[in-house]
């Protein structure tokens, strides 16, 4: 995983995404993650919020880069963090890489939460409180 430049990250969450990288072996040197300060997207749809994690993707020199941006706005960082962790696992899996950015749904949504707080729990037992 490579840090991107200037990225501050809140308590736990470098050893979380390790954490993850591990349990789900992610190619690291193709992972970005950013803790960012800028104003989240509103939610697509019907649903009032905002995104409080993103997950995008690019080509370059033929093979993918994946980024995952966590706003500073989110609740829970490092729940946030896992879901879209989750949804890049899932993605990577299918290998499709279209649709996240649209209205949220509800089904798919709920079976990437409920993966998240287990890879929290299961990190916090390994005596992270
Ligand atoms: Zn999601």
């Amino acid at each position: 995983m490579t840090r991107v430049k200037g990225t501050e990250y809140p308590y736990q969450f470098a050893d979380f995404l390790d954490f993850l990288c591990e349990k789900y072996h992610m190619d690291r040197s193709r992972l970005f993650v950013e803790y960012s300060s800028r104003q989240p997207p509103p939610l697509k749809g019907t649903r009032a919020g905002y995104y409080e994690g993103l997950l995008s993707y690019r080509e370059k020199n033929g093979h993918s880069e994946f980024l995952i941006t966590v706003f500073k706005a989110s609740r829970e960082p490092l729940l946030t963090l896992a879901h879209e962790f989750a949804h890049l696992v899932k993605n990577l899996k299918s290998g499709s890489f279209d649709k996240h950015l649209g209205p949220p749904d509800d089904t798919a949504e709920r079976t990437v939460d409920n993966q998240a707080i287990d890879d929290l729990a299961e990190f916090r037992e390994l005596g992270h409180p």
